[in-house]
C-alpha cells in the first residue's frame, strides 16, 4: 500500500522533472531560469529522498551517492562530498565531519555542511561533543531519536545548550582504527533518523574512510614527491659546484654553504681529529677545535667519528640543537660535519645532512688525490732535474772525447774505429736531446724556466732556422719554401726558445715527409698576434693520433714514425713554450694528404700593452 503511494509520487516527480527539462532548453530570462534551476535541484532532492525511503531504496541511493567519491583525491573536496552525500541520504538538518588528527590525537573538524550544501560558519558548529565522544570511545554508530529525552544524553550541555533533538553519528574506519566521525543532526525535529539510518550511514562510512585515506595517501605522497623533486634538485647543484672544483679548502667551504643553507642552521663546523687525537677545525687549521667546543659536542663528534653514523643534541640551557655526521672518505671518517640552531633540526635536515656528507666525501677525496698527484708531479720534476742535471756533464766529456779521437788528435784511426766513433757521437748526441727536453720540461713544470723575450723579426728568424735545416732537406731531396714577408710586424718572444719551436716544427715536416717531398712554412698577421705555418705533404696523422699530439712520449705506431729517431717530448715542449709566450699552437692533418702544424705569437703591440699592465 505504501510502496504504492510512493511510486506514485515518484512517478509524479519524475514526469515534473521532465517537464522541467523541457522549460530548462526553452531560452529564459536570466531571473526566470536561476528559479527553474533551483526547481530542478528541489525536484532531485526529493526523488533522493524518496528513493531513499523507498525499501531497497536507500542501498541504491547509498550506491549512487558512493559512486561520486573516489572522483577527487583532493582532502577537502572528498569531505564536503562526503558531508553533503549523507546530508541527502538521511535528510538531516546539518552535518560535521571530524579527522583524529594523529599528531595530537583530538578531533579536528574538518567539513561543516548544511542541507543546502554550504560550509557553516564558525557560530554554526554547535554539536554534541558527549555523542561525538561516545562515538570515538566505542568505535559504534549512536542514533538517537530525541536527545533531549534520551537517557544516555538527555543532561549533557551541549544537548540542552544548542537543543538538538535528532542525532546520528558514526565513526569513520580505516584499517581497523577509528579515523574520525561524521555526525548529523536536526535540532528542530525529532524522529527523523531510525536506527536502519544509522546502518546506512555504518555503510557509507565504511566507504568514505577509504576515500579519505585515499585522498590522504595521495596528499602525502604528492607532497613527499615534491619535496624529494627539491632535495634531488638541491643535490644536483651541490654536486656541480663540489665537483668543479679540485682545491681542499674550497670543498669545504661550499659544504659549508650548503649546510648552512639547507639546515636552516646558524653555524656549520667541519672537525677532524688530529693525529694526536684532539679536535681541530678543518678549514681553519691554526685554531684547535677542542678548546672552542664545549664537553657535549666534543663527545658527539667522537661518537659520530668512532661509531660512522649520526649524532643529534637537543637543545639545552642556553646550548643549541646541534647535529653531527661523519663524512667518511673511502671508508674512514675523515671529519664530522656539524650544524646547530636554537631550535631542534626536522626530518628534513636530518635526511640532507648525510647525503651532503657523502657528496662532500667524494669532493674531499678528489681534492686530496689532486694534491697527492700534485706532489708527486713535484717530486718527479725534482728528480729529472737532478738526473738531467747530473747527466750534462758526462755527456759533455763524452762528447767532447768522441770528436778528439775522430779528428786524429792523440793519434791516427782506421775508418771502422771512425765509423764506430761516428755511431758513439750519433748516440750521445740523440741522449743529449733527450736529457735537454727533459731538463726543458721539468723547468717548465716547476715554473723555473724563464723567458728572455725581445721584439723580434720573425721573417729573419725563419730564414736563420731554415738555413741551419737546409742539409737535411737535401739529404731528401725535399723543397723547402718559405714565405714569410718582411712587413709582419715584430713578435715579442724568447729568439731561442722560438728557435727551439721552429726547429722541431720544420725537423718534424722533414721527418715524417718522404723523400722529394715539399715543407712550406709562412706566416700572416691575424688579428693581434701573428700566425706561423709549417705545412708539409708527409705521412699525415690519424684523428686518433691527433687526440694524443702536443702530450709527453706521445708517438704514432705507424712504422713511417717509428723508423724515425724521437722521443715523442719536442711537441710537448713546443707547446709550453709557444703557451708561455703568451700564444696557442695546433695542427690540421689528415692521414696521406700531410700536416699543417700552426702556432701563433702576440705582436708588437700587444707585447707592449702587456709588458705595462
Ligand atoms: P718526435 O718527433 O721526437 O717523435 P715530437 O713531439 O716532435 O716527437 O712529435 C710527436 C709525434 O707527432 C711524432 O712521433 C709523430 O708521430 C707526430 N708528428 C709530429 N710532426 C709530424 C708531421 N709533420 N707529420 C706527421 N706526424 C708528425
Amino acid at each position: 500500500m505504501t510502496k504504492k503511494r510512493e511510486v506514485t509520487q515518484l512517478d509524479r516527480l519524475e514526469s515534473v522533472r521532465e517537464a522541467l527539462k523541457i522549460v530548462n532548453a526553452q531560452p529564459l530570462a536570466e531571473e526566470a531560469r536561476a528559479a527553474l534551476a533551483k526547481a530542478m535541484q528541489t525536484t532531485e532532492d526529493m526523488i533522493d529522498q524518496l528513493f531513499a525511503t523507498r525499501p531497497g531504496g536507500r542501498l541504491e541511493a547509498l550506491y549512487r551517492v558512493s559512486q561520486v567519491l573516489g572522483t577527487s583525491l583532493d582532502l577537502d573536496e572528498v569531505l564536503n562530498q562526503v558531508m553533503d552525500a549523507v546530508i541527502g541520504l538521511t535528510g538531516a538538518e546539518r552535518g560535521f565531519l571530524m579527522l583524529l588528527n594523529p599528531d595530537t590525537g583530538e578531533l579536528d573538524l574538518r567539513a561543516a555542511r548544511n542541507y543546502e550544501q554550504e560550509t557553516l560558519t564558525p557560530k554554526e558548529v554547535e554539536f554534541s561533543r558527549t555523542v561525538i565522544q561516545t562515538v570515538v570511545k566505542n568505535g559504534e554508530g549512536v542514533v538517537s531519536t530525541d536527545a533531549q529525552k534520551d537517557p544516555r544524553f538527555a543532561g549533557q550541555d551541549s544537548i540542552v545548550f544548542f537543543s538538538l533533538r535528532s542525532i546520528l553519528c558514526a565513526p569513520l574506519r580505516a584499517r581497523g582504527e577509528v579515523i574520525g566521525v561524521i555526525y548529523v543532526d536536526n535540532r528542530a525535529q525529532s524522529g527523523i533518523f531510525t536506527p536502519a539510518d544509522l546502518n546506512l550511514l555504518n555503510a557509507f562510512a565504511t566507504q568514505s574512510a577509504i576515500a579519505i585515506e585515499n585522498a590522504r595517501l595521495y596528499t602525502r605522497t604528492d607532497k613527499a614527491l615534491a619535496e624529494r623533486v627539491a632535495e634531488l634538485e638541491t643535490l644536483s647543484k651541490v654536486d656541480h659546484e663540489l665537483s668543479s672544483h679540485l682545491d681542499m679548502d674550497a670543498v669545504t667551504a661550499l659544504t659549508e654553504k650548503w649546510a648552512l643553507a639547507e639546515t636552516g642552521a646558524s653555524r656549520c663546523l667541519l672537525i677532524h681529529q688530529q693525529e694526536d687525537g684532539s679536535l681541530a677545525l678543518m678549514n681553519k687549521p691554526s685554531q684547535p677545535a677542542d678548546g672552542g667546543l664545549d664537553d657535549a659536542l666534543s663527545r658527539a663528534v667522537r661518537q659520530a667519528l668512532t661509531a660512522g653514523s649520526a649524532v643529534g643534541l637537543d637543545p639545552t640551557d642556553g646550548i643549541p640543537a646541534r647535529l653531527v655526521v661523519p663524512v667518511q672518505c673511502a671508508g674512514q671518517p675523515a671529519c664530522a660535519l656539524v650544524v646547530e640552531r636554537h631550535e631542534p633540526f626536522g626530518d628534513a635536515a636530518r635526511q640532507f645532512l648525510p647525503r651532503l656528507s657523502s657528496r662532500a666525501a667524494a669532493a674531499m677525496e678528489n681534492a686530496r688525490l689532486y694534491e697527492a698527484v700534485q706532489e708527486a708531479n713535484k717530486a718527479k720534476s725534482k728528480f729529472v732535474s737532478v738526473v738531467t742535471h747530473e747527466l750534462r756533464i758526462p755527456m759533455t766529456s763524452i762528447k767532447g772525447y768522441t770528436d778528439l779521437l775522430r779528428q786524429g788528435a792523440v793519434g791516427p784511426i782506421n775508418d771502422m774505429q771512425k765509423n764506430f766513433l761516428g755511431v758513439i757521437r750519433n748516440n750521445v748526441e740523440r741522449m743529449s736531446a733527450l736529457v735537454s727536453d727533459l731538463s726543458d720540461i721539468s723547468h717548465l713544470e716547476t715554473g723555473r724556466l724563464k723567458l728572455n723575450s725581445t721584439f723580434l723579426n720573425l721573417a729573419d728568424q725563419i730564414e736563420e732556422i731554415a738555413a741551419t735545416l737546409t742539409p737535411r732537406f737535401q739529404d731528401k731531396q725535399q723543397t723547402l719554401e718559405i714565405e714569410a714577408t718582411g712587413d709582419l710586424p715584430k713578435v715579442f718572444a724568447d729568439p731561442n726558445r722560438l728557435a727551439q719551436v721552429l726547429t722541431n716544427l720544420i725537423s718534424n715536416a722533414n721527418k715524417y715527409t718522404p723523400n722529394a717531398g715539399k715543407v712550406w712554412v709562412g706566416a700572416r698577421i691575424e688579428g693581434d698576434m701573428v700566425r706561423v705555418e709549417v705545412k708539409d705533404t708527409g705521412i699525415g696523422i690519424s684523428e686518433e693520433d691527433q687526440a694524443g699530439l702536443f702530450g709527453q712520449f706521445f708517438r704514432s705506431e705507424s712504422p713511417e714514425v717509428r723508423e724515425q729517431q724521437g722521443w715523442g717530448l719536442g711537441l710537448n715542449v713546443a707547446k709550453r713554450l709557444v703557451a708561455l709566450m703568451g700564444g696557442e699552437i695546433g695542427a690540421i692533418s689528415a692521414v696521406g694528404q700531410g700536416s699543417t702544424f700552426w702556432f701563433t705569437l702576440p705582436t708588437y703591440a700587444l707585447a707592449v700593452d702587456e709588458e705595462q699592465s
